[in-house]
C-alpha cells in the first residue's frame, strides 16, 4: 500500500460485522478467566491486555498505523510530544550516561534535555547541526548513548542532513533518534535515511485538528543492542523487575519497544488515553490531503514574504535562495512542511504591530494544524532561553514562525497583506 491508502486502512482490518471505523475500547481493564492467564500477561510470557496504563487495543492499533507510515517494527503512543522524546532517550540513557542533541530542537526538548535530564544525571551536548562531520564527532565521549535531532527543526525550519547524522552516530555504535513531527511520515520517512527511531508530537500535524496533546514512538528495528551490549545494559542484561527478562534476547527487534512500554509506561506512566487515540487516528486519515495543502500555501506565503520589502528575511526550504534548499531537495522532495519563519522590518515593535493586526491568523500556543496561527519564540515559547541560548539555538528576537493552515490561499496573503500594511 501507498502512504494515502496507509493511513486510512492500516493498524485496523475490521472483519464481517465489525465497525467500519476503529473503536475505542474506552475501558482501563480486561477481563481474564483464569489466574494462570492473568499471570503470564505479567511475566510477559503471553500477549494480551490486562491494564490501559500499559496497553490499550485502540492506542495499539493507532500505533501500529503511525509505524507502519514510518516503515518501522514496533510502536507505541505516550501521552504527549515531551513524553515520548523523554522516553526515547531514558530508554536507552541512564545516569551518568551522554547524548548528543541538535541545537536548533524544539524550545521544550531543549529544556528537557539541557535541564531536567541533566538533575537525574544525563549529560546532553548540543551542537550545531549545519557543522561538518569531523568537527561534530569531536563531541563524541566513551558513555555517549545517543545522537538526537529534528528532520524540520521547530521553529527556525531548519533542514537537518539525515546522513550525515546517522553516519555520525553508527561509525560511534550509538543509535540516532529523529524527531519527524514537522515533516511527517508524508513527506519524510528517516528510517530510509539511516535513523534507527523516530519520535513524534502527534500534537501537530497527525492529529491536525489542535484537539488532542499526543506523542509516539516507532523503532525502525535495525539497531544492534546486543552487538553494543556493554553500552545498552538496560536492553542487553536481565532486568530484576521482570524476573530476569533481557529484553534484547527475548524480544529481538521489537526489544526496543516492549522495554519503553514494560519498563517505562509501567514506572511512569505517560499514556496517552484511548480517546485522544481515537481522535488522532481521524487526523490521520486525511493527513496526506493536508500536508499537501499546509506546504503549497506555506510555499505561496513564504514567496509573497520574499518580494515584500517591509520583510526582513524569510526561511523556508521551498524558497530557491533558502539555504536549505538543496537539503530540502533531497530529503523532502514533496515538500517540507506548513511552517515558515520570518523577520519583520523595524524590530520588536514593528513585529508586534503587525501580529496584533492579523485577522485570520491568530497568535496561538501551537503550530501545524489546520487553522493559521503564529508565535513570537523570543516573548513566548522560548522566553525561558537567554539571549545568547536563543542565538545559539538560531533564533534571531525578531523572528515570527507563521505556521500555515489549510485556508485559502489567498485569504491567508490578504490577511498578511493587511496586518503590514499597518505597520
Ligand atoms: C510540539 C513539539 C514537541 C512537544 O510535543 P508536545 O506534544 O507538545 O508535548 C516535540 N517536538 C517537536 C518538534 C514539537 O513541535
Amino acid at each position: 500500500m501507498k502512504i494515502d491508502t496507509k493511513l486510512l486502512h492500516e493498524g485496523y482490518k475490521p472483519s464481517k460485522g465489525d465497525p467500519r471505523q476503529m473503536p475505542v475500547y474506552q475501558s482501563t481493564t480486561f477481563k481474564y478467566d483464569t489466574s494462570d492467564e492473568m499471570g503470564k500477561l505479567f511475566d510477559l510470557e503471553a500477549d494480551g491486555y490486562f491494564y490501559t496504563r500499559l496497553q490499550n487495543p485502540t492506542n495499539d492499533m493507532v500505533a501500529a498505523r503511525i509505524c507502519s507510515l514510518e516503515g518501522g517494527v514496533a510502536a507505541m503512543l505516550t501521552s504527549s510530544g515531551q513524553a515520548a522524546n523523554f522516553y526515547a532517550i531514558f530508554n536507552i540513557c541512564e545516569s551518568g550516561d551522554h547524548f548528543i542533541a541538535s541545537s536548533a530542537i524544539y524550545g521544550g526538548t531543549y529544556n528537557l534535555f539541557g535541564v531536567t535530564m541533566k538533575k537525574m544525571g544525563i549529560e546532553c551536548t548540543f551542537v550545531d547541526q549545519n557543522l561538518p562531520e569531523e568537527e561534530l564527532a569531536k563531541y563524541f565521549k566513551p558513555n555517549t548513548k545517543a545522537v538526537f535531532g529534528e528532520t524540520v527543526t521547530n521553529p527556525t525550519v531548519s533542514v537537518l542532513d539525515l546522513e550525515k547524522f546517522a553516519r555520525l552516530a553508527h561509525s560511534h555504535g550509538v543509535p540516532f533518534i529523529v524527531d519527524n513531527t514537522f515533516a511527517t511520515p508524508v513527506n519524510c520517512r528517516p528510517f530510509e535515511w539511516g535513523a534507527d527511531i523516530v519520535t513524534h508530537s502527534t500534537t501537530k500535524y497527525m492529529d491536525g485538528h489542535a484537539v488532542g496533546v499526543g506523542g509516539c514512538i516507532v523503532d525502525s528495528g535495525n539497531f544492534d543492542w546486543m552487538a553494543h551490549a556493554d553500552k545498552y545494559p538496560g536492553l542487553t542484561t536481565p532486568d530484576d523487575s521482570y524476573h530476569g527478562i533481557t529484553y534484547a534476547e527475548k524480544f529481538g527487534k521489537g526489544a526496543y519497544i516492549t522495554k519503553a512500554t514494560a519498563q517505562l509506561m509501567r514506572d511512569f506512566g505517560s499514556i496517552q488515553s484511548p480517546q485522544n487515540a481515537f481522535y488522532l487516528n481521524l487526523g490521520l486519515e486525511t493527513l496526506s490531503l493536508r500536508m499537501a495543502r499546509h506546504c503549497s500555501n506555506a510555499q505561496a506565503v513564504a514567496e509573497f514574504l520574499n518580494a515584500n520589502d517591509k520583510i526582513a528575511w524569510v526561511h523556508y526550504s521551498g524558497l530557491e535562495n533558502d539555504e536549505y534548499h538543496e537539503l530540502a531537495k533531497k530529503y523532502l522532495p514533496n515538500g517540507s512542511c506548513g511552517v515558515l519563519c520570518f523577520g519583520v522590518k523595524g524590530g520588536r515593535e514593528a513585529s508586534i504591530k503587525f501580529m496584533d493586526s492579523l485577522k485570520v491568523a491568530s497568535i496561538a500556543t501551537h503550530v501545524a494544524d489546520s487553522k493559521t496561527c503564529l508565535l513570537h519564540p523570543a516573548s513566548h515559547t522560548h522566553r525561558q532561553l537567554t539571549d545568547e541560548q536563543l542565538i545559539e539555538a538560531g533564533i534571531s528576537p525578531d523572528l515570527i514562525r507563521f505556521s500555515c493552515g489549510i485556508e485559502d490561499t489567498q485569504d491567508i496573503i490578504d490577511d498578511i497583506k493587511q496586518a503590514l500594511d499597518q505597520i
